[in-house]
């Protein structure tokens, strides 16, 4: 967000004052001309020298253009090279002024690395007092930094390699191991009813895009259900539309992202026969603890889920029901899954459904890896 406040910015200023931001970070390139400035440069140059020798007033030194490329290593034009937009030559991207605000802006997130790795350090040696201002401020710019890592894997079809990926035979499973409740919900109130009312189908299946189904993943998985109920030919014609729109295939085209926890429980509360929303917030105490018991939660467990609930820190109440069901903490997992450790207290709320699947299934992972070293080292003693 800071690169990109950044980069704002220096779109703001003259492409001169952003090579003068450069040099003020001790950032100096070669520059080069155009050959037409260049033989422009070396006309003037000769003019001035006048064959017959004499000069008539003092000698009027040649004015330099400024260069109008600069030659960049292309490890400092990555974007440029990224998007072909940029020339290179013996692995330098001859960079013109107009675009050096993209090397600026390299340079400037190279810079906030660096200081997010003194402060890591100073982390550990301050004082309580401290800390305990700077947690909080920390851990809103951790939760949205992880919020825009699960946003950008969602519209990259779950690229980043952060993200949980499930694959459609497996959903089921999948559903009862690692969906948070919400989600959970809609997937078994689907199975059962081979239907979904408009909200639910639209929160089930962008939270299935955002696991990295295929639109064809998600086309046959919702297909296969409700043909149970309507006609194929209805569903291809009614709602394979809306589910190619979903991932931009139709219509205005825009990759849409998974809702995430602000989305849900700000969003319209489930009518009878709805199964949107999030449970923590629309559903009542006796229908949440119900719900509790089917995920298998023991009474002192469900009684601190329900207790959080119902003093509205929803998103605090999904992450007590994480932290009860796995034998990992939300925090810690999140903590270790982006390697921010250090700077993440434990009151780090669930913020998106996908981002709950992520720490869940590196948990699951991280338990199986264990198991399997237990396990060799078990045969090599034996
Ligand atoms: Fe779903 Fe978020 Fe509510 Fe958890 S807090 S149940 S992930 S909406």
């Amino acid at each position: 967000m800071e690169a990109r406040l950044f980069a704002l910015r220096l779109s703001l200023l003259s492409t001169q004052q952003a090579i003068a931001v450069l040099s003020r970070l001790g950032v100096e390139y070669e520059g080069e001309h155009d050959t037409e400035d260049a033989d422009a440069d070396s006309q003037s140059d000769g003019e001035s020298d006048d064959w017959t020798g004499f000069h008539s007033g003092p000698r009027k030194l040649p004015q330099r253009r400024p260069p109008t490329q600069y030659r960049v290593p292309f490890e400092h034009a990555a974007r440029l090279i990224k998007h072909r937009q940029v020339e290179m030559r013996r692995g330098f991207c001859l960079v013109p002024v107009e675009d050096m605000h993209h090397v600026a802006v390299h340079h400037y997130k190279a810079m906030l690395l660096r200081q997010m790795n003194v402060l890591c350090r100073s982390l550990l040696t301050m004082s309580s007092d401290e800390t305990a201002r700077l947690d909080p401020v920390l851990a809103r710019v951790i939760a949205s930094w992880q919020l825009e890592m699960v946003r950008q894997g969602s519209t990259s079809g779950g690229s980043s390699n952060v993200r949980a990926r499930i694959k459609l035979n497996e959903i089921d499973s999948a559903s009862d191991a690692h969906f948070p409740l919400c989600m959970r919900h809609l997937h078994r109130k689907f199975r059962e009813n081979h239907h979904l009312k408009y909200d639910g189908r639209v929160q089930y299946r962008m939270f299935l895009k955002g696991l990295g189904l295929s639109v064809q993943e998600s086309i046959l998985f919702f297909r296969s259900e409700f043909v149970k109920v309507i006609p194929a030919a209805r569903f291809d014609k009614e709602y394979a539309y809306h589910i190619r729109h979903s991932y931009g295939l139709e219509g205005a085209r825009r990759d849409y992202a998974p809702f995430d926890c602000a989305q849900i429980t700000n969003g319209p509360a489930p009518r009878h026969g709805q199964y949107h929303g999030c449970p923590f917030k629309h559903w009542d105490g006796e229908t949440l603890r119900y719900e509790l018991g089917r995920c298998g939660l023991p009474a002192h467990a469900s009684s601190k889920v329900t207790t959080e609930a119902a003093s509205g820190h929803h998103q605090s109440a999904c992450r007590a029901l994480f932290d009860a069901t796995h034998r990992v903490p939300y925090a810690q997992a999140m903590a270790q899954l982006h390697e921010t450790a250090s700077l993440l207290g434990n009151n780090q709320v669930v913020q998106h459904p996908n981002a709950y699947v992520d720490a869940s299934v590196a948990v699951a992972t991280v338990s199986r890896r264990s198991g399997q070293v237990q396990r060799g080292q078990a045969e090599q003693q034996s």
